[in-house]
């Protein structure tokens, strides 16, 4: 257990001297994989009066390793022939076209991507891109000039490509504390002069909820003053479903909860056959439904999350 930064009390962000504190807990792991590696009750969350970040004061790097090999290793994935009308991906889409323009001709990174990450979604609206990307995982479909950089991005080891534009849906959070101040400077020399980031994490601190392997918890305040620190422009940040009842809405009663379990294993059930009957289908009619179906009117989760683009 890695104990050097509690006891000395300095901040792994901002290296100041007694600004830390434990505001927050890390809940009981939702699931049997987590419990098999992580520990809630020794794991500890400090915040930062400084920096204004929250996160994970003593995770070991070779057990989150085990642990998303172990998530990954046995996940079947079925290759979906309209992956660009994904419900996330095509709202992440938008918000970025809507504050910035999508340039042809690009280089762009997408760190954990997964199986499928942005690229279909983004080459709706601008078909030449390189993309590059770090993950365990390996793309699933086949677009022209796709380059595996490694597994994962390692700030202290690997040498990024002179890159345009960096995608990071949901993975900030995942980030190894340590790391992230050394990673986003390694983001800002890759940068091409007006070089963009996007970004999207949950807003646990919101919502109340510490799950593992979330790391690094944020608000507003403290991204900003994160990435202004580091030299970067801030072109847009938003708080997306945070308004309406929807801090109260996740104390939701047993019932509804219940009958939202049963209508998304509908969903489920109902996603999982059409991945088999695609094949066989006409691409008018597949297009036509994957359309309707998997792109939500609105923002593709209920969840309270932040969304940011930063410039160079
Ligand atoms: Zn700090």
């Amino acid at each position: 257990m890695n104990t050097k930064n509690i006891s000395k009390n300095i901040c792994v962000i901002c290296n100041e001297y007694n600004c830390l504190e434990e505001k927050f807990k890390y809940n009981k792991p939702d699931n049997s994989d987590k419990q098999k590696f992580f520990d809630n009750t020794k794991t500890k969350i400090l915040s930062c009066s400084e920096c204004k970040i929250s996160y994970c004061a003593n995770i070991n790097k070779k057990k989150l390793d085990d642990f998303y090999n172990y998530i990954y290793k046995n996940k079947k994935y079925i290759p979906n022939r309209f992956s660009e009308f994904n419900s996330r991906f095509f709202s992440q889409a938008l918000y970025f076209i809507n504050h910035c323009k999508l340039e042809s001709d690009i280089k762009l990174l997408e760190i954990g991507p997964n199986v499928q990450g942005v690229l279909p979604t983004l080459k709706v609206f601008q078909e030449n891109i390189h993309y590059f990307y770090y993950d365990q995982k390996d793309i699933q479909h086949t677009k022209k000039n796709i380059y595996k950089l490694g597994t994962y991005f390692d700030p202290n080891i690997n040498e990024l490509p002179n890159i345009d534009l960096i995608w990071m849906s949901h993975t900030l959070e995942h980030i190894y504390p340590e790391d992230l101040i050394i990673m986003l400077k390694a983001f800002y020399k890759a940068l091409n002069p007006k070089g963009k980031i996007f970004i999207e994490i949950p807003f646990d601190i919101h919502r109340n909820i510490f799950n593992f392997p979330h790391l690094i918890f944020f608000e507003r305040f403290g991204l900003e003053k994160l990435f202004k620190a580091l030299n970067f422009k801030i072109i847009s940040i938003s708080y997306i479903n945070t308004d309406k009842s929807s801090k109260n809405g996740f104390k939701k009663t047993f019932e509804t909860n219940i009958r939202k379990n049963n209508k998304s294993e509908k969903m489920n059930l109902l996603k999982s056959m059409y991945l088999i009957f695609q094949k066989f289908l006409p691409d008018k009619f597949v297009k036509k439904y994957a359309l309707k179906n998997f792109v939500k009117n609105g923002p593709s989760t209920e969840l309270p999350i932040i969304r940011m683009i930063v410039e160079k």
